[in-house]
């Protein structure tokens, strides 16, 4: 039996087909079907300008590079994601600072938010951004970030890598209503893919033209010359293919289909944990709709006197693959040797890390098999034989 994962694609013969297309074209890359991607992608999220990029870590880099961060300059973000969000900070030779998150959402604490600001203003410290992510797929409280970056004019950014398909207040242009600046992967694990890839939306011309000539090594053709170009900046290589392209215009396609059905199983495992004592499900506020990149779950494995890795284990045994999402990202031995940041600052990070376990979710997780998985989490638990 093949494990269970916590999440994968999903692709039919129409994406194949898109695909193929591109391929028998004369164009695999810096053709037109790039610019027909950022189209559709700009209407979905509705927004001004979008720039595909070859991942997503990639347009978190570019946009640090569009906005000139540099050392002494910080940035705002949580411990409570990919390594990817943070690194991006680095990148740049800027400092990111972390701030603890809300132990029910998962996603940054407003309070603590608002303290770190003060405290680093108190220092006459720059503060360049905040980074925020919708956890899970589940967004974080934009109206009040967006209060508190206008407030202390700091720039916004939602890494949405997780959130592609979820809403606030059944808004699912939310993301570039209330952050300044949107990053997307497609990563095969997100709600849509494209192998790899990534985007950055916004409604800033300036920096969209920046991200667009970063993308591509820093060079500028001159209209008026055929074979004149100049290299202006320090970029990158970090373009997308148009085979990809084709690939994430026939799956945006799917982008509302994917979401219901990774709805319909959410709604499942609620009804089985929302009534379970040792198992606590994520808090999604009623106006907001999460597109379940990960079904997250608490266990408080302490008070059962389990071993956390020794629960991973049982469930292998059963074929079931369970994931942490996510180790937080001071934990992480690069950030301990440069930072050397203290667990006792993030009592809710801390446990929510030690508590939490993702669950398999995705397109194709037939209902018998989500049976099974509760079954087997249900019965390891309650047996407490787990050690
Ligand atoms: C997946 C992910 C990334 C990185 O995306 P890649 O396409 O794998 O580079 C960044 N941030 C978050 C929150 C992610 O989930």
């Amino acid at each position: 039996m093949s494990l269970i994962s916590y999440g994968k694609q999903y692709l039919d013969s129409k994406d194949i087909k898109s695909v193929n297309k591109i391929l028998y074209s004369s164009f695999l890359t810096q053709g037109p079907t790039i610019q027909i991607f950022e189209k559709k992608l700009k209407s979905e999220l509705g927004a001004k300008f979008c720039t595909a990029v070859s991942n997503g870590t990639a347009a978190l880099h570019l946009l640090g590079l569009a906005l000139k961060w540099k050392k002494g300059d910080i940035i705002i973000s949580t411990p409570n994601s990919f390594v990817a969000t943070s690194n991006c900070i680095l990148y740049s030779g800027a400092r990111p600072s972390f701030v603890d998150i809300d132990y029910k959402t998962g996603n940054i604490c407003i309070k603590s938010l608002k303290k770190k600001i003060q405290l680093l203003k108190k220092q006459k410290k720059k503060i360049k951004a905040i980074i925020a992510i919708d956890y899970g797929g589940c967004p974080a409280d934009w109206p009040e970030l967006q209060k508190i970056s206008k407030k202390n004019k700091i720039i916004l950014i939602n890494d949405g890598c997780h959130s592609l398909g979820a809403s606030i207040n059944k808004n699912h242009k939310y993301a570039v209503k209330f952050a300044d600046f949107v990053t997307y992967s497609f990563h095969p694990v997100k709600s849509i893919t494209t192998g790899e890839g990534g985007a950055i939306v916004s409604n800033n011309k300036k920096v969209d033209q920046q991200l667009k000539n970063l993308r591509t090594h820093g060079i500028e053709k001159n209209n008026n010359n055929i074979w004149m170009y100049d290299m202006k900046r320090l970029g990158f290589n970090y373009r997308i293919t148009d085979f990809q392209c084709a690939l994430g215009i026939s799956q945006l396609k799917k982008l509302k289909k994917f979401i219901k059905k990774r709805t319909e199983i959410a709604k499942i495992y609620d009804k089985a944990f929302i009534d379970d004592k040792d198992i606590t499900i994520q808090l999604i506020d009623p106006y907001k709709s999460s597109s379940y990149h990960l079904y997250p779950v608490k266990i408080n494995f302490k008070k059962l006197k389990c071993n956390k890795n020794n629960f991973f284990k049982k469930l292998l045994k059963f074929g079931i693959k369970l994931q942490v999402h996510y180790i937080p990202i001071y934990k992480h031995s690069f950030y301990k040797k440069k930072f050397n940041l203290k667990e006792k600052n993030f009592p809710q990070t801390e446990k929510f890390y030690n508590e939490v376990i993702s669950l398999p979710i995705f397109y194709d997780l037939s209902k018998k098999k989500q049976l099974y998985i509760i079954s087997k989490i249900k019965n390891t638990i309650s047996k407490n034989n787990i050690i």
